[in-house]
Protein backbone atom coordinates (compact mmCIF):
# COMPACT_ATOMS: atom_id res chain seq x y z
CA UNK A 1 0.00 0.00 0.00
CA UNK A 2 2.97 2.74 0.87
CA UNK A 3 4.31 1.67 -2.64
CA UNK A 4 1.24 1.84 -4.28
CA UNK A 5 0.68 5.43 -3.24
CA UNK A 6 4.66 6.49 -2.91
CA UNK A 7 4.23 8.70 -6.42
CA UNK A 8 1.65 11.14 -4.30
CA UNK A 9 4.29 12.22 -1.45
CA UNK A 10 5.27 15.05 -4.01
CA UNK A 11 2.40 16.59 -2.07
CA UNK A 12 4.75 16.54 0.78
CA UNK A 13 6.97 19.06 -1.06
CA UNK A 14 4.30 20.88 -3.46
CA UNK A 15 2.28 21.14 -0.28
CA UNK A 16 -1.96 21.52 -1.35
CA UNK A 17 -3.05 24.63 -1.50
CA UNK A 18 -0.40 25.82 -1.11
CA UNK A 19 1.89 27.60 -4.03
CA UNK A 20 -0.25 26.89 -6.94
CA UNK A 21 2.33 27.23 -9.55
CA UNK A 22 4.73 24.89 -7.84
CA UNK A 23 1.49 22.64 -7.36
CA UNK A 24 0.59 21.99 -10.56
CA UNK A 25 4.50 21.77 -11.55
CA UNK A 26 5.18 19.17 -9.29
CA UNK A 27 2.21 17.09 -8.13
CA UNK A 28 2.44 14.42 -10.21
CA UNK A 29 5.93 15.47 -11.26
CA UNK A 30 9.35 13.89 -11.35
CA UNK A 31 7.89 11.31 -8.48
CA UNK A 32 5.18 10.19 -11.29
CA UNK A 33 7.62 8.68 -13.50
CA UNK A 34 8.65 5.41 -14.45
CA UNK A 35 12.46 5.97 -13.64
CA UNK A 36 11.22 7.11 -10.27
CA UNK A 37 8.58 4.81 -9.69
CA UNK A 38 11.13 1.85 -10.36
CA UNK A 39 13.73 3.76 -8.11
CA UNK A 40 11.03 3.77 -5.20
CA UNK A 41 9.77 0.23 -5.51
CA UNK A 42 13.70 -0.32 -4.77
CA UNK A 43 13.64 2.06 -2.09
CA UNK A 44 11.25 0.41 -0.12
CA UNK A 45 12.06 -3.17 -1.27
CA UNK A 46 15.56 -2.02 0.52
CA UNK A 47 13.79 -0.80 3.70
CA UNK A 48 11.60 -3.84 3.84
CA UNK A 49 14.43 -6.25 3.77
CA UNK A 50 16.13 -4.52 6.31
CA UNK A 51 13.42 -4.38 8.75
CA UNK A 52 12.94 -8.37 7.87
CA UNK A 53 17.08 -9.22 8.41
CA UNK A 54 16.54 -7.23 11.45
CA UNK A 55 13.76 -8.63 13.35
CA UNK A 56 14.56 -12.49 12.09
CA UNK A 57 18.21 -12.27 12.51
CA UNK A 58 18.47 -13.23 8.83
CA UNK A 59 17.99 -12.45 5.22
CA UNK A 60 14.76 -13.17 4.05
CA UNK A 61 14.50 -16.16 1.51
CA UNK A 62 15.51 -15.31 -2.32
CA UNK A 63 12.37 -15.97 -3.53
CA UNK A 64 10.14 -14.16 -1.11
CA UNK A 65 12.52 -10.88 -1.94
CA UNK A 66 12.13 -11.40 -5.41
CA UNK A 67 8.17 -11.46 -5.55
CA UNK A 68 8.63 -8.63 -2.84
CA UNK A 69 10.86 -6.73 -5.16
CA UNK A 70 8.58 -7.68 -8.65
CA UNK A 71 4.93 -6.78 -6.46
CA UNK A 72 6.17 -3.27 -5.36
CA UNK A 73 7.53 -2.35 -9.01
CA UNK A 74 3.74 -3.00 -9.73
CA UNK A 75 2.42 -1.37 -7.01
CA UNK A 76 4.44 2.12 -8.23
CA UNK A 77 3.91 1.89 -11.65
CA UNK A 78 0.23 1.08 -11.04
CA UNK A 79 -0.32 4.12 -9.69
CA UNK A 80 0.95 6.22 -12.72
CA UNK A 81 -1.46 4.02 -15.21
CA UNK A 82 -3.95 4.45 -12.76
CA UNK A 83 -3.32 8.22 -12.52
CA UNK A 84 -2.75 8.63 -16.74
CA UNK A 85 -6.98 7.31 -16.64
CA UNK A 86 -8.48 10.99 -15.88
CA UNK A 87 -7.90 13.96 -17.91
CA UNK A 88 -5.52 15.39 -15.31
CA UNK A 89 -2.39 13.29 -17.02
CA UNK A 90 1.16 12.53 -16.22
CA UNK A 91 4.39 12.35 -17.96
CA UNK A 92 5.57 9.04 -17.24
CA UNK A 93 8.62 9.10 -19.77
CA UNK A 94 10.83 11.91 -18.62
CA UNK A 95 13.68 12.41 -18.89
CA UNK A 96 13.26 10.78 -22.16
CA UNK A 97 9.92 12.55 -23.30
CA UNK A 98 8.53 15.23 -21.48
CA UNK A 99 5.22 15.32 -23.06
CA UNK A 100 1.91 14.85 -20.85
CA UNK A 101 -0.55 11.98 -21.18
CA UNK A 102 -3.70 11.87 -20.74
CA UNK A 103 -6.42 8.87 -20.55
CA UNK A 104 -9.61 10.85 -20.39
CA UNK A 105 -11.91 8.18 -19.24
CA UNK A 106 -12.19 7.89 -15.99
CA UNK A 107 -13.12 10.45 -12.93
CA UNK A 108 -10.37 11.42 -10.93
CA UNK A 109 -12.12 9.74 -7.40
CA UNK A 110 -14.16 7.41 -8.95
CA UNK A 111 -16.59 5.88 -6.51
CA UNK A 112 -17.04 2.94 -8.23
CA UNK A 113 -13.47 1.66 -8.08
CA UNK A 114 -13.70 1.59 -4.61
CA UNK A 115 -16.80 -0.20 -4.52
CA UNK A 116 -15.31 -3.14 -6.84
CA UNK A 117 -11.95 -3.36 -4.23
CA UNK A 118 -12.90 -2.09 -0.81
CA UNK A 119 -14.86 -5.14 0.30
CA UNK A 120 -12.46 -7.48 -1.09
CA UNK A 121 -9.54 -5.79 1.00
CA UNK A 122 -11.01 -5.42 4.20
CA UNK A 123 -11.85 -9.36 3.54
CA UNK A 124 -7.62 -9.88 2.90
CA UNK A 125 -6.66 -7.58 5.76
CA UNK A 126 -6.17 -8.94 9.42
CA UNK A 127 -5.63 -5.94 10.91
CA UNK A 128 -9.02 -4.27 12.61
CA UNK A 129 -8.40 -1.15 12.19
CA UNK A 130 -7.47 -1.62 8.99
CA UNK A 131 -10.48 -2.68 8.16
CA UNK A 132 -12.61 -0.05 10.32
CA UNK A 133 -10.76 2.33 8.09
CA UNK A 134 -10.90 1.16 4.96
CA UNK A 135 -14.87 0.42 5.41
CA UNK A 136 -15.29 3.86 6.49
CA UNK A 137 -13.57 4.95 3.25
CA UNK A 138 -16.45 3.10 1.62
CA UNK A 139 -19.11 5.04 3.42
CA UNK A 140 -17.44 8.00 3.25
CA UNK A 141 -17.68 7.71 -0.41
CA UNK A 142 -21.07 6.36 -0.67
CA UNK A 143 -22.25 9.32 1.61
CA UNK A 144 -20.82 12.15 -0.65
CA UNK A 145 -22.50 10.09 -3.86
CA UNK A 146 -25.92 10.98 -2.11
CA UNK A 147 -24.86 14.14 -0.65
CA UNK A 148 -22.84 16.15 -4.07
CA UNK A 149 -24.73 17.51 -6.86
CA UNK A 150 -22.96 16.17 -9.23
CA UNK A 151 -23.92 12.43 -8.74
CA UNK A 152 -27.91 12.27 -9.91
CA UNK A 153 -30.09 9.96 -7.34
CA UNK A 154 -30.10 7.26 -10.28
CA UNK A 155 -26.36 6.77 -9.95
CA UNK A 156 -26.14 6.86 -6.31
CA UNK A 157 -28.60 4.01 -5.84
CA UNK A 158 -26.85 2.19 -8.92
CA UNK A 159 -23.43 2.49 -6.88
CA UNK A 160 -25.21 1.97 -2.99
CA UNK A 161 -26.68 -1.73 -4.40
CA UNK A 162 -23.40 -2.33 -6.29
CA UNK A 163 -21.81 -1.92 -2.99
CA UNK A 164 -24.26 -4.09 -1.02
CA UNK A 165 -23.51 -6.93 -3.83
CA UNK A 166 -19.72 -6.69 -3.40
CA UNK A 167 -19.84 -7.05 0.27
CA UNK A 168 -22.17 -10.04 -0.28
CA UNK A 169 -19.64 -11.24 -2.97
CA UNK A 170 -16.67 -10.30 -0.87
CA UNK A 171 -17.82 -12.31 2.53
CA UNK A 172 -18.98 -15.26 0.19
CA UNK A 173 -16.16 -16.10 -2.30
CA UNK A 174 -12.62 -17.69 -1.10
CA UNK A 175 -9.79 -15.76 -1.03
CA UNK A 176 -8.71 -16.28 -4.68
CA UNK A 177 -12.14 -15.97 -5.78
CA UNK A 178 -12.49 -12.73 -4.21
CA UNK A 179 -9.18 -11.18 -5.32
CA UNK A 180 -10.36 -12.08 -9.13
CA UNK A 181 -13.86 -10.96 -8.57
CA UNK A 182 -12.22 -7.60 -7.67
CA UNK A 183 -9.86 -7.28 -9.99
CA UNK A 184 -12.66 -8.24 -12.99
CA UNK A 185 -15.10 -5.56 -11.43
CA UNK A 186 -12.11 -2.96 -11.44
CA UNK A 187 -11.57 -3.72 -14.96
CA UNK A 188 -15.60 -3.72 -15.95
CA UNK A 189 -15.43 -0.38 -14.04
CA UNK A 190 -12.58 1.31 -16.27
CA UNK A 191 -13.77 -0.15 -19.80
CA UNK A 192 -17.32 1.01 -19.45
CA UNK A 193 -15.42 4.69 -18.30
CA UNK A 194 -12.92 4.08 -20.97
CA UNK A 195 -16.36 3.77 -23.53
CA UNK A 196 -18.94 6.32 -22.62
CA UNK A 197 -15.65 8.74 -22.64
CA UNK A 198 -14.78 7.27 -26.66
CA UNK A 199 -18.63 7.82 -27.67
CA UNK A 200 -18.41 11.12 -25.88
CA UNK A 201 -15.54 11.98 -27.82
CA UNK A 202 -16.69 11.10 -30.97
CA UNK A 203 -19.80 12.75 -31.08
CA UNK A 204 -18.40 16.02 -29.58
CA UNK A 205 -15.51 15.33 -32.84
CA UNK A 206 -18.27 14.91 -35.32
CA UNK A 207 -20.15 17.76 -33.87
CA UNK A 208 -17.48 20.53 -34.21
CA UNK A 209 -16.53 19.37 -37.81
CA UNK A 210 -20.33 19.77 -38.48
CA UNK A 211 -20.60 22.79 -37.14
CA UNK A 212 -17.30 24.64 -38.77
CA UNK A 213 -15.86 22.57 -41.58
CA UNK A 214 -12.74 25.09 -41.50
CA UNK A 215 -12.17 25.24 -37.64
CA UNK A 216 -9.60 22.96 -36.61
CA UNK A 217 -10.35 20.74 -33.96
CA UNK A 218 -6.90 20.98 -31.63
CA UNK A 219 -8.17 19.36 -28.60
CA UNK A 220 -10.87 17.03 -26.93
CA UNK A 221 -10.69 17.09 -22.97
CA UNK A 222 -13.47 14.10 -21.83
CA UNK A 223 -14.04 13.20 -17.72
CA UNK A 224 -16.64 10.87 -16.66
CA UNK A 225 -19.14 12.77 -14.37
CA UNK A 226 -18.23 10.39 -11.07
CA UNK A 227 -20.31 7.43 -10.98
CA UNK A 228 -21.36 7.84 -14.30
CA UNK A 229 -20.24 6.25 -17.23
CA UNK A 230 -23.17 7.15 -19.65
CA UNK A 231 -22.75 11.00 -18.54
CA UNK A 232 -19.87 13.17 -19.70
CA UNK A 233 -18.15 16.52 -19.20
CA UNK A 234 -16.51 17.40 -22.88
CA UNK A 235 -14.21 20.80 -23.46
CA UNK A 236 -13.41 21.20 -26.74
CA UNK A 237 -10.22 23.15 -27.85
CA UNK A 238 -10.55 24.75 -31.28
CA UNK A 239 -8.67 27.41 -33.70
CA UNK A 240 -10.61 29.19 -36.33
CA UNK A 241 -7.52 31.21 -38.31
CA UNK A 242 -6.22 33.49 -35.78
CA UNK A 243 -9.04 33.26 -33.16
CA UNK A 244 -8.78 30.17 -30.13
CA UNK A 245 -11.68 28.97 -29.10
CA UNK A 246 -12.84 26.81 -26.20
CA UNK A 247 -16.56 25.29 -25.59
CA UNK A 248 -17.71 23.33 -22.72
CA UNK A 249 -20.21 20.87 -22.88
CA UNK A 250 -22.32 17.34 -21.52
CA UNK A 251 -22.58 14.37 -23.17
CA UNK A 252 -24.43 11.21 -23.26
CA UNK A 253 -23.02 7.90 -24.04
CA UNK A 254 -26.72 6.39 -24.88
CA UNK A 255 -28.73 9.28 -25.81
CA UNK A 256 -31.76 7.35 -26.33
CA UNK A 257 -31.86 6.91 -22.13
CA UNK A 258 -30.29 10.08 -21.05
CA UNK A 259 -30.74 13.10 -22.41
CA UNK A 260 -27.13 15.25 -22.15
CA UNK A 261 -28.91 18.12 -21.09
CA UNK A 262 -30.33 16.61 -17.48
CA UNK A 263 -26.50 14.68 -17.00
CA UNK A 264 -25.51 16.84 -13.90
CA UNK A 265 -25.35 20.62 -13.97
CA UNK A 266 -23.33 22.56 -16.42
CA UNK A 267 -19.68 23.10 -15.08
CA UNK A 268 -18.58 25.90 -13.64
CA UNK A 269 -16.68 27.50 -15.92
CA UNK A 270 -14.57 31.26 -14.92
CA UNK A 271 -16.35 34.25 -15.72
CA UNK A 272 -15.40 35.08 -19.23
CA UNK A 273 -17.59 32.59 -20.56
CA UNK A 274 -20.81 33.38 -22.09
CA UNK A 275 -23.80 30.57 -22.60
CA UNK A 276 -23.04 28.88 -25.76
CA UNK A 277 -25.34 29.32 -28.55
CA UNK A 278 -24.78 26.20 -30.64
CA UNK A 279 -27.61 23.73 -31.25
CA UNK A 280 -27.72 21.13 -28.82
CA UNK A 281 -28.76 17.34 -29.23
CA UNK A 282 -29.88 14.53 -26.94
CA UNK A 283 -26.31 13.16 -27.33
CA UNK A 284 -24.20 16.52 -26.97
CA UNK A 285 -25.52 19.59 -24.54
CA UNK A 286 -23.48 22.59 -25.43
CA UNK A 287 -22.72 24.93 -22.05
CA UNK A 288 -20.74 27.91 -22.95
CA UNK A 289 -17.83 29.18 -24.61
CA UNK A 290 -14.89 31.84 -24.88
CA UNK A 291 -12.91 32.90 -27.98
CA UNK A 292 -9.81 35.24 -27.89
CA UNK A 293 -6.73 35.76 -30.15
CA UNK A 294 -4.43 32.76 -30.15
CA UNK A 295 -1.56 35.91 -30.67
CA UNK A 296 -2.58 36.97 -26.69
CA UNK A 297 -1.48 33.77 -25.30
CA UNK A 298 1.71 33.88 -27.33
CA UNK A 299 1.76 37.43 -26.00
CA UNK A 300 1.38 36.86 -22.49
CA UNK A 301 3.70 33.50 -22.93
CA UNK A 302 6.36 35.62 -24.37
CA UNK A 303 5.73 38.61 -21.51
CA UNK A 304 5.67 36.60 -18.60
CA UNK A 305 8.29 34.17 -16.90
CA UNK A 306 5.10 32.92 -14.68
CA UNK A 307 2.94 32.47 -18.11
CA UNK A 308 5.34 30.50 -19.49
CA UNK A 309 6.09 28.17 -16.43
CA UNK A 310 2.12 27.70 -15.69
CA UNK A 311 1.73 27.09 -19.76
CA UNK A 312 3.87 23.74 -19.03
CA UNK A 313 1.04 22.21 -17.08
CA UNK A 314 -2.28 24.24 -18.30
CA UNK A 315 -3.87 21.88 -21.01
CA UNK A 316 -6.80 24.43 -21.87
CA UNK A 317 -5.58 28.23 -21.37
CA UNK A 318 -8.26 30.95 -20.93
CA UNK A 319 -7.20 34.07 -19.65
CA UNK A 320 -8.60 37.68 -18.82
CA UNK A 321 -7.26 40.69 -18.35
CA UNK A 322 -7.27 43.18 -15.39
CA UNK A 323 -5.71 46.38 -16.03
CA UNK A 324 -2.85 47.14 -18.88
CA UNK A 325 -0.07 44.96 -17.58
CA UNK A 326 -1.65 41.82 -15.53
CA UNK A 327 -3.73 38.82 -16.91
CA UNK A 328 -5.48 36.13 -15.01
CA UNK A 329 -4.67 32.35 -16.80
CA UNK A 330 -5.95 29.33 -15.71
CA UNK A 331 -7.18 26.14 -17.20
CA UNK A 332 -10.35 25.75 -18.36
CA UNK A 333 -10.33 22.11 -16.53
CA UNK A 334 -10.68 23.43 -13.38
CA UNK A 335 -12.76 26.78 -14.38
CA UNK A 336 -9.98 28.43 -14.77
CA UNK A 337 -9.80 31.85 -16.45
CA UNK A 338 -11.08 34.31 -14.50
CA UNK A 339 -8.67 34.76 -11.28
CA UNK A 340 -10.99 32.46 -8.91
CA UNK A 341 -10.21 28.80 -10.49
CA UNK A 342 -7.34 26.38 -8.36
CA UNK A 343 -5.22 26.50 -11.48
CA UNK A 344 -4.95 30.79 -11.65
CA UNK A 345 -2.49 32.02 -11.42
CA UNK A 346 -1.54 36.21 -11.90
CA UNK A 347 0.55 37.17 -15.22
CA UNK A 348 2.62 40.48 -15.18
CA UNK A 349 4.16 41.83 -18.02
CA UNK A 350 7.69 42.00 -17.80
CA UNK A 351 8.32 38.77 -15.58
CA UNK A 352 11.75 37.71 -16.80
CA UNK A 353 12.36 35.47 -14.16
CA UNK A 354 10.62 33.40 -11.66
CA UNK A 355 11.84 30.94 -9.57
CA UNK A 356 9.59 27.80 -10.23
CA UNK A 357 10.46 26.10 -13.58
CA UNK A 358 9.70 22.35 -15.18
CA UNK A 359 10.60 20.60 -18.03
CA UNK A 360 7.04 18.94 -19.24
CA UNK A 361 6.54 19.89 -22.61
CA UNK A 362 3.47 22.92 -23.03
CA UNK A 363 0.15 20.83 -23.75
CA UNK A 364 -0.57 23.68 -26.33
CA UNK A 365 2.59 24.57 -27.22
CA UNK A 366 2.56 23.12 -30.80
CA UNK A 367 -0.65 24.64 -31.44
CA UNK A 368 1.22 28.30 -30.19
CA UNK A 369 3.69 27.96 -32.66
CA UNK A 370 1.12 28.18 -35.50
CA UNK A 371 -1.17 30.25 -32.94
CA UNK A 372 0.48 33.48 -33.60
CA UNK A 373 -0.18 33.44 -37.06
CA UNK A 374 -0.31 35.96 -40.06
CA UNK A 375 -3.64 36.73 -39.91
CA UNK A 376 -3.80 38.59 -36.44
CA UNK A 377 -4.79 41.64 -37.29
CA UNK A 378 -4.17 44.69 -34.60
CA UNK A 379 -7.31 45.54 -34.29
CA UNK A 380 -8.23 41.90 -33.13
CA UNK A 381 -5.10 42.45 -30.61
CA UNK A 382 -6.40 42.98 -26.68
CA UNK A 383 -5.16 46.93 -26.09
CA UNK A 384 -3.03 45.27 -22.73
CA UNK A 385 -0.79 43.88 -25.13
CA UNK A 386 -0.27 46.55 -27.70
CA UNK A 387 2.88 45.33 -28.59
CA UNK A 388 1.87 42.24 -30.21
CA UNK A 389 1.48 43.27 -33.30
CA UNK A 390 5.47 42.68 -33.63
CA UNK A 391 4.50 38.83 -32.46
CA UNK A 392 2.10 38.44 -36.06
CA UNK A 393 4.74 40.06 -38.17
CA UNK A 394 7.46 37.93 -36.39
CA UNK A 395 5.34 34.83 -36.95
CA UNK A 396 4.27 36.18 -40.36
CA UNK A 397 7.86 35.60 -41.62
CA UNK A 398 8.31 32.10 -39.88
CA UNK A 399 5.48 31.23 -41.52
CA UNK A 400 6.75 31.96 -44.83
CA UNK A 401 9.72 30.88 -43.97
CA UNK A 402 8.71 27.38 -43.51
CA UNK A 403 6.39 27.34 -46.59
CA UNK A 404 6.15 23.72 -47.39
CA UNK A 405 7.90 22.62 -44.16
CA UNK A 406 4.80 21.97 -42.25
CA UNK A 407 7.02 19.62 -39.69
CA UNK A 408 9.75 22.56 -39.14
CA UNK A 409 8.27 23.78 -36.28
CA UNK A 410 6.41 20.97 -34.80
CA UNK A 411 8.22 18.89 -32.43
CA UNK A 412 10.45 16.22 -33.44
CA UNK A 413 9.56 12.53 -33.24
CA UNK A 414 11.81 10.32 -32.75
CA UNK A 415 10.55 6.98 -34.89
CA UNK A 416 10.42 9.43 -37.65
CA UNK A 417 14.11 10.25 -36.79
CA UNK A 418 17.40 9.13 -36.87
CA UNK A 419 16.89 5.06 -37.56
CA UNK A 420 19.61 3.21 -36.18
CA UNK A 421 21.49 5.90 -34.24
CA UNK A 422 17.82 5.37 -30.88
CA UNK A 423 20.64 6.57 -28.39
CA UNK A 424 21.65 9.66 -30.10
CA UNK A 425 18.22 10.28 -31.30
CA UNK A 426 16.55 9.81 -27.72
CA UNK A 427 19.34 12.54 -26.76
CA UNK A 428 18.30 14.73 -29.51
CA UNK A 429 14.91 14.54 -28.77
CA UNK A 430 14.52 14.99 -25.45
CA UNK A 431 16.85 18.28 -25.92
CA UNK A 432 14.38 19.65 -28.56
CA UNK A 433 11.35 18.95 -26.67
CA UNK A 434 12.79 20.54 -23.77
CA UNK A 435 14.22 23.57 -25.38
CA UNK A 436 11.48 23.66 -28.27
CA UNK A 437 9.43 25.98 -25.95
CA UNK A 438 11.88 28.63 -25.17
CA UNK A 439 13.17 28.71 -28.71
CA UNK A 440 9.51 29.41 -29.57
CA UNK A 441 9.63 32.48 -27.28
CA UNK A 442 12.50 33.73 -28.51
CA UNK A 443 11.49 33.20 -32.01
CA UNK A 444 8.60 34.93 -30.59
CA UNK A 445 10.46 38.34 -29.67
CA UNK A 446 12.36 39.01 -32.96
ZN1 LIG B 1 -0.60 10.35 -8.16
Amino acid sequence: MIAANLPDFDLFYTGVGGDRLAYMLHHRGYTHTVVLAIAGAFLVWGVAWSIRRWRAGEAPPRGDARWLLALLMVSTLSHLALDWTNSYGVHPFWPIDDRWYYGDSVFIVEPWLWVASVPALVMATRSRVARVLLSLVLIAGLALAWLTSMVGVGAASALTAGAILSVLLARTLGADARVSAAFAGWLAVTGAMGAGAATARGAATRAVHALDPTAELLDVVVSPLPANAVCMSVIVVERDGATYRVVTARASAIPRIADAARCGTARGTATVFRASSRPSTRALHWDSEWSAPVAELAGLARESCVARAALRFIRVPAWSFAGDSTAHLGDVRFGGGGGGGFSDVTVKRGEARCDVNAPWVPPRSADMVRGAGGRVSSGAVSPALRELPAVAHAARRRESASAGQPDAVRPMNCRRGVRGRTGCCVFVSRAYYSVSWDIIISQETL
